[in-house]
């Protein structure tokens, strides 16, 4: 696949409040993506992630760097003449317009035809579901109608990238999970490549093709999803995306550790010598509890909790180290009590690179 959307060490500085300096919010990053692509930036509170859509779209002018849809190069243009369409959060619907109306608008600006307006909107909303709703007024809509209209709203222009603002955010946790695989189908289907910006990493896996994990106005990793769950690049990214036990170990040999005299598999070659202590991820669906004594490193359970589907556990290992361990469909084993013996194992252990 060509590469669709590029940025070229794109920075964004913003004066330094009372004469202070400068805030770095988008600190020179680089990123290509495929056509077709779905791509969520994803990170903590002022990691950058909105400075960097906005710039995409036009909204944001940047302090240095480039931005290619395809060939074109197209920071220096207005956002008008950028061919983007964003999903804002607040779903920036007219209140006094229907929703034929609210879809039609951008395609009334570009002065399309009047019959290709009729054509193309009838289309967008059959495809997002809203067929027989062209007449209502925005204030008879549920918050995920509106949020339809939103989405039908920038489809409609068949923009060459789709941006999304938080689309989710105001609606209740049941309509979002809903509605995240209602956009995955349709930019499936649309085939258009989309920038997400979230700080909801179930959100950024359920929906995406790619991860982007920013931080500090610079990306840490950019990985699929199962790449970037299985194997984090750092103990900031393991720890962001999913929960995360972090364990130390000393090394056997390339592909075994040591953690609190049990021998564990690692998922690929130690980063360091044999003999050198590694910092190791493992998630807590990955670690294994036994009752029958060898298995493993010896521990003690420290805190149970019982969730229905599954159980979680902490457990204290001779070493100090707290492991968590969830464990699905805990009624059939029996669950573990507080105060009890256990020996841990785990799937393989993930091993992180030396710190810089
Ligand atoms: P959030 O999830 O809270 O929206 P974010 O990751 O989207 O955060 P940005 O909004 O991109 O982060 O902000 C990145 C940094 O730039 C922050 O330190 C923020 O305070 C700063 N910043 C953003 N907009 C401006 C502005 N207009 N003037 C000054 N500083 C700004």
């Amino acid at each position: 696949m060509p590469v669709d959307l590029r940025l070229v060490r794109l920075r964004k500085e913003f004066p330094g409040h009372d004469g202070g300096p400068n805030v770095v919010a988008v600190n020179d990053v680089d990123l290509a993506i495929e056509k077709g692509t779905m791509v969520t930036l994803l990170g903590p509170s002022g990691c950058g992630k909105t400075t960097l859509l906005r710039m995409i779209a036009g909204f944001e002018e940047p302090t240095g760097g480039e931005i290619y849809f395809g060939d074109k190069r197209v920071d220096r243009l207005a956002p008008n003449a950028r061919d983007t369409a964003m999903v804002f959060q607040s779903y920036a619907i007219f209140p006094h317009l229907d929703v034929f109306e609210n879809v039609a608008f951008g395609l009334r600006m570009k002065r399309v035809a009047e019959k290709s307006v009729r054509e193309r909107v009838d289309r967008v909303l059959e495809l997002v579901g809203l067929a027989g709703f062209e007449r209502r007024a925005p204030s008879q809509l549920s918050g995920g109608q509106q949020q339809r209209v939103a989405l039908a709203r920038c489809i409609v222009l068949e923009p060459h990238v789709l941006l999304f603002d938080e689309p989710l955010s105001n609606l209740d946790a049941k309509l979002r999970e809903q509605m995240r695989v209602e956009i995955r189908e349709l930019q499936q289907r649309l085939g258009v490549t989309s920038v997400y910006v979230t700080h909801d990493q179930a959100e950024a896996m359920a929906l995406s093709d790619l991860v982007v994990v920013m931080n500090a106005g610079t990306i840490v990793q950019a990985a699929p999803p199962q790449d970037l769950y299985a194997r984090p690049s750092s103990r900031f990214v393991a720890d962001f995306v999913g929960k995360a036990n972090f364990l130390t170990g000393a090394v056997l040999d390339p592909n075994t550790v040591d953690v609190a005299g049990a021998r564990l598999r690692l998922s690929s070659a130690a980063p360091v010598g044999v003999g050198e202590t590694v910092e190791l991820v493992v998630r807590p669906e990955a670690v294994l509890l036994e009752r029958e004594a060898g298995k493993g490193a010896k521990g003690v359970v420290e805190r149970v909790a019982f969730l229905g589907n599954h159980a979680e556990y902490a457990v204290r290992l001779a070493t100090g180290d707290v492991v968590e361990a969830h464990e699905t469909n805990p009624a059939e084993r029996g669950m573990f009590g507080v105060g009890e013996e256990v020996w841990v194992s785990t799937g393989p252990l993930h091993p992180l690179p030396p710190r810089r």
